[in-house]
């Protein structure tokens, strides 16, 4: 294995949060030998410090980038609308997938592998496309056939099967390849710090951030963000941060106080493809972070996620109904706070309209 200095002790480690265990930070280990919990990168805070902080990751590791991040924040009443959905594959899994895959060409992968409900096997398979690296993703076949063609587009190899938990259990029962997915990988989370690090930078004043929560990288990657951010005396405090869950798939109601928005009697919403999701390898983490940041965690239905999906698109935004699930409950969070409410809108709409082009077809599939 060819080890890069960027990635050395001195600005990076490998740790488990539950029992101190740290590993070289190209290991292929995504878990803890000892505990087995998913691991964290740690980065040395000091030299972020040095550098004026103009990202809460060191530059020299984002060896491959399409050009994600620094997206735009908008006003709309009590809300400030954070639009991901313009990352370069439309979705803030871009951020995670650049630091994931700059690794695996730091590490000399050759093939990795990832499990997705869409968004972030695009983002993987985009990315890998870019560093000239393999990528096979195991996908659920009810995912939206537009995410799907994209990951085959970018030049992935894809493979679907019934769920989204199958999908999470064969990729990493495939060993033919080194297994980077973003539920558990820990380069992910750090490509989403920035996140937290614009909304402070932005100037814009609020109290509150949803988020949605399905394996929980945007949770964490901003939890992290906010935490080194207070670290290094930046801001005072995390702010408060909201899960939003999909009805039928809730797992932070069994730690939080839960609100419910339109969740029929026994629904499993479907129109949430995003938040689908049962298998959560950083369950306990997202559980213990939200324990001190998070008052309630609110799961949505599909009424309430329609009704704000038009409302959304009203405002000309193209956003996928997972976002709108995020904005139906940041209407309620609103009532509950006076400050402003930060709502990011995390993936894009337009990979639901269904185009089947013959042009692009001969060249693309
Ligand atoms: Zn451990």
């Amino acid at each position: 294995m060819r080890i890069s200095t960027s990635y050395g002790r001195r600005t990076y480690a490998l740790k488990c949060w539950r029992c101190g265990l740290e590993l070289d930070t190209l290991s292929t280990n995504h878990t803890c030998s000892r505990c087995g919990e998913p691991l964290f990168a740690e980065v040395n805070l000091g030299e972020i410090s040095r550098r004026g902080i103009e990202s809460l990751v060191l530059r020299e590791l984002k060896k491959v980038t399409l050009g994600e991040g620094r997206t735009p924040l908008i006003d709309h009443g009590r809300f400030l609308l954070k639009l991901e959905f313009l990352n370069p594959t439309g979705s803030f899994k871009d951020r995670g997938a650049a630091l994931t895959i700059s690794r695996a060409l730091a590490a000399s992968w050759r093939t990795v592998i990832e499990d997705s409900s869409g968004n972030a096997g695009i983002a993987t398979a985009a990315y890998s496309a870019r560093a000239g690296i393999k990528a096979r993703i195991y996908a659920p076949a009810d995912a939206p056939a537009g995410k799907l063609r994209l990951i085959k587009a970018f030049g992935a190899e894809l493979r679907t099967v019934k769920t989204r938990d199958e999908a999470h259990k064969a990729a990493l029962e495939d060993r033919s390849g080194v297994y980077v997915g973003h539920v558990v990988e820990p380069f992910f989370i750090e490509g989403i710090k920035d996140v937290a690090l614009e909304l402070v930078k932005s100037g814009s004043e609020f109290e509150v951030v949803v988020v949605p929560v399905a394996s929980g990288t945007l949770f964490l990657g901003l939890y992290k963000g906010f935490k080194e951010l207070v670290e290094l005396g930046h801001i005072d405090e995390v702010p408060t941060l909201i899960p939003v869950e999909a009805c039928g798939y809730s797992k932070l109601s069994r730690y939080l106080k839960s609100v419910s928005l339109a969740c029929a009697e026994g629904e499993r919403s479907v129109l949430a493809d995003a938040l689908r999701l049962t298998i959560v390898p950083r369950l306990q983490q997202i559980a213990r972070a939200a324990g001190e940041v998070s008052p309630y965690v609110v799961t949505v239905g599909d009424e309430a996620i329609g009704e704000s999906m038009r409302e959304l698109y009203s405002m000309g935004l193209p956003v996928e109904p997972s976002c709108a699930a995020v904005y139906a409950a940041a209407k309620y969070v609103a009532r509950d706070f006076s400050g402003r409410v930060v709502v990011p809108l995390t993936g894009s709409g337009l990979k639901y309209v269904p185009v089947p082009n013959e042009l692009i077809d001969k060249y693309l599939f």
